[in-house]
């Protein structure tokens, strides 16, 4: 069933019966040639390409609880590619070249608004950390504007400019990056990869890898073993635990990050803004409430739910950039598990056993990454080698010395 305004205006007339569910509910099948675990963005959006750029549709995806349950539909919903180093750029600038044109490919709108980035900076080694990383951004292509004081204040007048202990001396902006929503690209990929295939298997648990000979040949699962060709790992936050099932210790830390939403307001926060002094971002959803969330809680957990400390520290770091949201009812609170990794980029390789491919180690920034994600690990997975804009997102890069430390904070998650 294709999505028009033809289609709604056709089905209100008939009372609106005549919709599908959007996805079938199939029962595994014995064997596929990929099951990929982890019915999040990534793993749906692997499906989709999969079946789609490489015709590869004997797919099943397994999750262990309903589709879009992980980060994937907990997320603060920002999409940019405004990083600097060279692994990461041209990775980040191919998904939003994705988004670009995804509504249109899936058929499905995922509120894809391009309303602008802004990264607030507050003294002058910030403003020449800035100024070099709108460079890079400009080297690949990427447009980048620097913002000062003035204009900043013309733009965004509701900051606090002249009483705050960090002062806001300027900012970077990238005018195509935005939000988009966030479910809504979960549902898209799915019905997609539905459509060309791919079975979905909600509420299905993958509990072991089964390998035959050092060759792994299907997975464990609460609905009994399903065999496979190839298996695709993309289960985020819960990485380290399904790597584990295949002895794989991986370089990932489990941290919990937490968002807030507060009361609908009238627009009045028209792009997405970071603060500089701290790790606060925020931006208004299309229903007016204030979307907000800063640092990881700081210690690791496979909960999703976060701590009051960080919830008030949180709440600090808005006020200190926003005075007026002292006076905003904040209306829930949730958290997701992050897969950080120790760089703070991403993952996507073979790993040393023969048919188990990983994708992971999302960190703060998975859900803009989803489509390059997605077709880049599909690549993977169909051609046995990496797509060009994801070659520098290696598993051995730790041990080889080749981190991409975007932060410049080495080693540590906790600093990413
Ligand atoms: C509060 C918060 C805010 C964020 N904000 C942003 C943002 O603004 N911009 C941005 O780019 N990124 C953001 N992120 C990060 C982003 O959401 C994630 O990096 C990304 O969603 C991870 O990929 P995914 O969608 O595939 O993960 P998930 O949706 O978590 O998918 C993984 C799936 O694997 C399943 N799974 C795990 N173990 C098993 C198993 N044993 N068997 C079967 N299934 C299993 C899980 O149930 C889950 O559904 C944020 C994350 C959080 C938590």
């Amino acid at each position: 069933m294709r999505y028009s305004a033809l289609s709604i205006f056709k089905q209100a007339l008939a009372g609106n019966l005549g919709w599908k569910p959007v996805w079938r509910e199939p029962e595994p099948k014995p064997h596929y040639d990929v099951v990929i675990v982890g019915g999040g963005g990534h793993g749906l959006a692997t499906a989709y390409y999969l079946a789609r750029e490489f015709g590869i549709r004997n797919v099943a995806v397994v999750e262990k609880g309903y589709l879009g349950s992980g980060n994937v539909g907990r997320n603060t919903t920002i999409v940019r590619s405004n990083y600097m180093l060279p692994g990461n750029e041209p990775f980040y600038e191919f998904s939003l070249k994705l988004w670009e044109g995804l509504e249109r490919e899936l058929n499905y709108n995922v509120m894809l608004s391009q309303r602008g980035i802004i990264s607030l900076y507050h003294n002058d080694g910030q403003r020449d950390h800035y100024t070099r990383r709108g460079n890079a951004m400009m080297m690949e292509g990427v447009a980048a504007e620097q913002l000062d004081r003035e204009t900043l204040k013309k733009m965004l007048p509701f900051l606090n400019f002249d009483h705050a202990r960090f002062p806001i001396i300027g900012g970077l902006l990238q005018r195509r990056a935005g939000t988009a929503r966030h479910d809504a690209v979960a549902w898209g990929f799915a019905r997609g990869a539905d459509r060309l295939g791919v079975d979905l298997i909600q509420n299905c648990e993958v509990t072991g890898i089964r390998r035959e000979n050092g060759v792994v040949t299907g997975v464990e699962t609460t609905k009994g073993f399903i065999g496979c060709n190839r298996l695709a790992l993309a289960a985020a936050g819960n990485s380290s635990r399904v790597g584990e099932m295949a002895g794989l210790k991986l370089p990932l830390e489990s941290h919990v990050l937490q968002a807030f939403v507060t009361e609908g307001l009238k627009p009045c926060i028209d792009h997405v803004i970071t603060y500089g002094a701290g790790h606060f971002y925020i931006s208004q959803s299309d229903k007016g409430g204030l979307v907000f969330g800063a640092e990881i809680d700081g210690y690791s957990s496979y909960a999703q739910r976060g701590n009051l400390a960080t919830a008030e520290h949180v709440m600090e770091e808005g006020v200190t950039m926003i005075p007026g949201l002292s006076r905003v009812r904040v209306l829930r609170a949730w958290g997701g598990v992050m897969d950080m990794s120790m760089d703070g980029s991403p993952i996507i390789d073979r790993t040393s056993i023969e048919n188990l491919y990983l994708n992971c180690g999302w960190c703060y920034g998975g859900f803009k990454a989803t489509p390059a994600s997605g077709f880049c690990f599909a690549h993977l997975i169909a051609k046995g080698e990496s797509h060009h804009v994801a070659r520098a997102l290696r598993l051995d890069r730790f041990e080889r010395g080749f981190p991409i430390d975007e932060a410049g904070a080495g080693t540590q998650p906790n600093l990413h």
